[in-house]
C-alpha cells in the first residue's frame, strides 16, 4: 500500500483536509506530554459525521490503524497512531442550546466555544476542566473533572445521549436506555468502541460569579486533615473546590457560584469553611478565572516534555498518599515539579458507573479525591525527565497499593496484565466488545 493511494481514497469521501506533507504529519506525531512519537501516514481533519464514517471505512479497507485526536492533550500517546489520525476539526464544531436548556454539541467542538455559547443563552455546563481548549470528545473519552466535580461529579455524568460511530462506520445513538452497554463503554472509554460524534448534555442556569475562600496550608498532611469533613459532606455548602501547590505555596480553594456580584458580596460563608484554616483570604471573582482557554498551538512545544499523572483515592488513601510524598521530598518535590493539584470528586448521582472512570474503584464514600503531579522541562534535561518518570512510577505503585486508580489520560506504565488486574471484568468485557466490533483492533489501538 502506498501512502498516496491511502490519501486518494480518503480524499474521495472526506470534506475536510487530508494532510500528508511531512511537517503536518510531524505535528501530529506527538501529544502534549511529548514522551512518545508515532508518525502517521495521513491526518484527516474531520469536519462532519460523514468524514468520520468515510475515514473509518477506508482504514478498514486498507487494514491500517486509525486514532481519534481532539486537542491532543493526552500525555501518554493515547491519541497517536502510525496509520491515520482522525483529528477532529474544532472550526467545524457545532453547539446548539435546545429549548429545554440542554445542549447538543458535536464532539469536535472545543469547550471554550461550548462555554461561550451556553453563557450567551444564560446556561452553563456543570463541569469544565482546567483547560477549555480541549475537545468535547477528548475530555468525555477520559472522564473530565473540574472544580465543580465537588458537587456534580464528572463531565461524563452530564451526558444524556451520545452519537457513536462504530469502528465499521455505522452510526448509533446510545444512552442509559438505548444501547446502554455501548454508552457505558463509550464515555470515559478512550475511543475503544467507536468515535463520539455528538452528545446531548445537561446544563444549569448560569451563575458566573464565584465567592471564593482560599486557605493557606503549611503542608499536605495538614491540608488533608482539614478536608476530612468533605468526604461525606452533603451541603448546603461550597460547590467549588480545588487545591494547588506551586512554587512552595499550598492553597485549598472553596467557592459558591452566584448570578450577580452583589449576591456574591452579600453571601455568608457556609459553616465548615468558617472553621477551616489558620490563614485565609476571601474574594469575589468571575468563574472564568478558574479555567484556561488559550490557543492550543502556543503550548505545544516539541522541545519540552510533560510528565503528568493523576491518582484517585478515598480520604484515607489520600492521607497516606500525601504522607508518602512528604516523607521523601527529594524523590517527589523535584526542581521540574511545576504543580500539584487536587480535586474533590462527587460520585455519580444516579448510581451510574463508567468502567474506566477514576472514581469507579469506590462504591462507598460520597466523595473521592484526584491528586495530580505535573513535571515539565526541556527534553535536553534527560536526567530531570527520568527523575520525573521514577517519581510517577512510585506514585502509581503507591496508588494501586492504596486501592486507588490512575487517570488514564496521563503518562503511565501499565501493561495489559496490570490493566486487566485493575479493571477486572470491565477490561475483559471491553476487549470482548472490541473483538466483536473491531476484530482487527484497528481503532485507537494504543489508547487503553
Ligand atoms: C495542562 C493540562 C490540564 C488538564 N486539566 C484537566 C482537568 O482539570 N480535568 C480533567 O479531567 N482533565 C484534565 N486534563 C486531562 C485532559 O482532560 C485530557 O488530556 C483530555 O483527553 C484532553 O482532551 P483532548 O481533546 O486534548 O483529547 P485528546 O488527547 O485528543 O484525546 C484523548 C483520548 O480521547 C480519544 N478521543 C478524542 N476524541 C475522541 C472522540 N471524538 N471520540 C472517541 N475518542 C476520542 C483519543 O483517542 C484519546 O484516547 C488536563 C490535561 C492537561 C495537559
Amino acid at each position: 500500500m502506498s501512502s498516496s493511494s491511502l490519501a486518494d481514497a480518503l480524499r474521495e469521501g472526506v470534506r475536510g483536509p487530508v494532510l500528508t506533507d511531512e511537517s503536518s504529519l510531524e505535528r501530529y506525531s506527538f501529544d502534549f506530554g511529548n514522551l512518545r512519537r508515532r508518525l502517521p501516514l495521513a491526518v484527516v481533519r474531520s469536519q462532519s459525521e460523514q468524514d468520520v464514517v468515510h475515514t473509518l471505512r477506508v482504514a478498514r479497507s486498507f487494514g491500517v490503524p486509525v486514532s481519534s485526536r481532539g486537542a491532543g492533550h493526552s500525555v501518554g500517546g493515547q491519541c497517536l497512531c502510525e496509520g491515520i489520525v482522525l483529528a477532529h476539526d474544532a472550526e467545524a464544531g457545532e453547539v446548539r442550546v435546545l429549548e429545554d436548556g440542554r445542549a447538543e454539541v458535536t464532539c469536535r467542538s472545543r469547550w471554550k466555544r461550548v462555554e461561550r455559547t451556553l453563557a450567551g443563552a444564560g446556561r452553563m455546563f456543570p463541569i469544565l476542566t482546567n483547560l477549555l481548549r480541549t475537545s468535547v470528545g477528548g475530555t468525555l473519552s477520559v472522564g473530565g473533572y473540574g472544580v465543580r466535580s465537588f458537587v456534580d461529579g464528572a463531565q461524563v455524568d452530564q451526558v444524556e445521549r451520545a452519537r457513536l460511530i462504530l469502528p465499521e462506520g455505522q452510526a448509533v445513538w446510545c444512552s442509559r436506555e438505548e444501547n446502554p452497554e455501548l454508552f457505558r463503554f463509550a464515555l470515559a472509554g478512550f475511543g475503544q468502541v467507536g468515535v463520539l460524534e455528538r452528545v446531548v448534555l445537561r446544563t444549569l442556569p448560569d451563575r458566573p460569579i464565584a465567592r471564593l475562600q482560599m486557605n493557606r496550608h503549611r503542608n499536605w498532611r495538614e491540608m488533608v486533615d482539614s478536608l476530612a469533613w468533605t468526604a461525606e459532606w452533603e451541603g448546603p455548602g461550597p460547590e467549588l473546590f480545588f487545591a494547588e501547590h506551586r512554587a512552595g505555596k499550598l492553597w485549598s480553594i472553596f467557592g459558591t457560584q452566584f448570578e450577580t456580584d452583589a449576591a456574591a458580596q452579600a453571601s455568608s460563608l457556609p459553616e465548615p469553611l468558617v472553621r477551616m484554616a489558620r490563614e485565609r483570604v476571601h474574594m469575589v471573582a468571575n468563574v472564568d478565572m478558574l479555567h484556561k482557554g488559550e490557543d492550543e498551538g502556543e503550548l505545544f512545544d516539541p522541545a519540552m516534555y510533560r510528565v503528568m499523572g493523576d491518582y484517585c483515592l478515598d480520604l484515607e488513601g489520600l492521607r497516606r498518599f500525601v504522607a508518602f510524598l512528604e516523607e521523601q521530598p527529594s524523590r517527589f518535590w523535584l526542581p521540574n515539579l511545576d504543580l500539584v493539584r487536587l480535586l474533590g470528586l462527587a460520585q455519580p448521582k444516579d448510581g451510574g458507573r463508567w468502567p474506566f472512570d477514576i472514581r469507579a474503584a469506590y462504591g462507598g464514600p460520597q466523595r473521592v479525591y484526584g491528586i495530580g503531579l505535573y513535571y515539565l522541562g526541556p527534553l535536553s534535561d534527560q536526567a530531570g525527565l527520568e527523575a520525573a518518570r521514577q517519581a510517577h512510577r512510585a506514585c502509581m505503585e503507591k496508588c494501586l497499593e492504596l486501592g486507588g486508580r490512575p487517570y488514564l489520560y496521563g503518562w503511565m506504565e501499565l501493561d495489559r496484565d496490570a490493566r486487566q488486574a485493575l479493571y477486572k471484568q470491565d477490561y475483559t468485557r471491553m476487549r470482548a466488545l472490541r473483538q466483536e466490533l473491531d476484530p482487527r483492533g484497528l481503532l485507537n489501538p494504543e489508547s487503553l
